[in-house]
């Protein structure tokens, strides 16, 4: 056992906790795999967190398998950046409304108010600043292709389900392979956004319902959510596995996974799919 592991195996049993077993899956001990009583969870985290971090966790009753539903966000999730934040800021609006989505992610306000609030500040603005965001500015998030591709190739339905917008969305989720897409969509009319937007808000009860009808179509099968922010808790607490990417503080503290560390192929590694078998 490294020196790294039989720390943090001391560690949790000076906590009162049993470890069961603990071993270094890659010969570089950056993935480790400890098992030991989850009635003291919490405690396993907190020894995880002092000893390890930043690192790339997820804890489950049983060795994880591959998902048959995946269900993500997409906004500093499966894309490096917030677009209505870019989209802003070709209104000479970004500090204003990124300072709002900020408070939104970090679960201080309501997400529907907010949002109505930031698409309300962009009426006015051209329709044709979206394709220009995307074009400019809007880039995947390292791994996010493989992810996708290599789930899809064991089986997997993937959906992108953002608070974010169809406008952005479609063109990401065809790039990185998402099967469906479920989101908001600003209304435009005579080539400029109205500061509306059509039919209802997909917020956080949107996500975690979609992912539900999504497990209950598949005969119960074990689902995978990812997201940073707090609207996707409803989303990441529902899912088996549930993992909070780079996430605000409150959707990292919610959910039995986390990627602190590395890119988003580190969820194919936590999910127990090796490299060999990744699909880029
Ligand atoms: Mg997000």
């Amino acid at each position: 056992m490294s020196a790294r592991l039989d720390a943090v195996v001391h560690a949790i049993e000076a906590s009162g906790a049993k470890v069961l077993g603990a071993d270094p899956l890659t010969q570089d001990d950056s993935v480790l795999q400890i098992m030991a009583d989850l009635a003291a969870a919490e405690v396993l985290r907190g020894v995880i967190d002092r000893h390890l971090a930043p690192t790339d966790l997820l804890m489950t009753d049983h060795l994880p398998q591959v998902p048959g539903v995946f269900v993500s966000d997409m906004d500093s999730t499966m894309i490096g950046q917030e677009c209505i934040d870019e989209l802003a800021d070709f209104g000479g609006l970004k500090d204003q409304i990124a300072a709002i989505t900020e408070r939104a992610m970090q679960g201080e306000l309501d997400f529907a108010e907010a949002l109505s609030e930031r698409v309300r500040l962009l009426g006015g603005l051209s329709e044709d600043a979206i394709q220009q965001c995307l074009d400019e500015r809007i880039r995947d998030m390292p791994g996010a292709a493989t992810l996708v591709a290599t789930l899809r190739e064991h089986g997997c339905e993937t959906v992108l389900v953002t608070g974010g917008f169809h406008q952005f969305a479609d063109p990401v989720a065809e790039r990185l392979g998402f099967q469906r897409v479920v989101g908001n969509r600003l209304a435009t009319a005579h080539g400029k956004l109205t500061g509306g937007l059509v039919g209802d808000i997909v917020d956080s009860a949107v996500k975690e319902r979609v992912l539900r009808e999504c497990v209950a179509a598949a005969d119960g099968a074990h689902s995978l959510a990812t997201g940073d922010g707090a609207n996707d808790i409803p989303m990441l607490v529902a899912a088996h596995y549930g993992v909070a990417y780079h996430a605000k503080p409150k959707a990292r503290a919610a959910s039995n996974g986390a990627i602190d560390r590395g890119d988003l192929t580190s969820v194919l590694r936590l999910l127990g799919i090796p490299e060999g078998e990744w699909t880029t």
